[in-house]
């Protein structure tokens, strides 16, 4: 049985990093919600980084706009070299965290900010766990 990138992740002894990564196993991603002021991230912070007030989880509907992207043309690692150019983008979610992954089918070249993502969740134990791509791409 082969295990997607997102399950490998699931350690087992992190209660922070295990529940983020079983959002993305069960498509979504888990965000920390502030209960007073609504500020939303994606880092596993006892409190709100605007207001130290207490975070709730909630899920992102994984939807987003582009903020800022690297072209990754040399890599170190083994794996990541055969990968080689790749776009690791920043992207804004439309409840206003940011969150760092991989940014597929769109050239390179063409990237522009804002333009419109959203968060896919490959399978391939071989692909990132989470891949944005254009908002209206129907495929992964
Ligand atoms: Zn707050």
């Amino acid at each position: 049985m082969t295990i997607s990138a997102a399950q490998a992740q699931l350690t087992g002894t992190d209660p922070d990093a295990d529940g983020f990564w079983a959002a993305v196993v069960g498509g979504a991603l888990q965000l920390r919600r502030c209960t007073r002021c609504g500020t939303c991230f994606v880092l596993p912070l006892p409190s709100c980084p605007e207001c130290a007030g207490d975070p709730e989880l909630v899920l992102s509907e994984g939807r987003g706009s582009l903020y800022t992207w690297v072209v990754v043309h040399h890599a170190f690692d083994e794996e990541l070299a055969r990968q080689v150019p790749y776009v690791v983008g920043a992207v804004e979610l439309d409840e206003g965290a940011r969150i760092f992954a991989r940014v597929e089918g769109i050239d390179p070249a063409a990237l522009e900010a804002d333009v419109r993502v959203r968060a896919t969740y490959p399978a391939d134990p071989d692909r990132p766990p989470i891949v944005f791509v254009p908002e209206e791409s129907a495929s992964a």
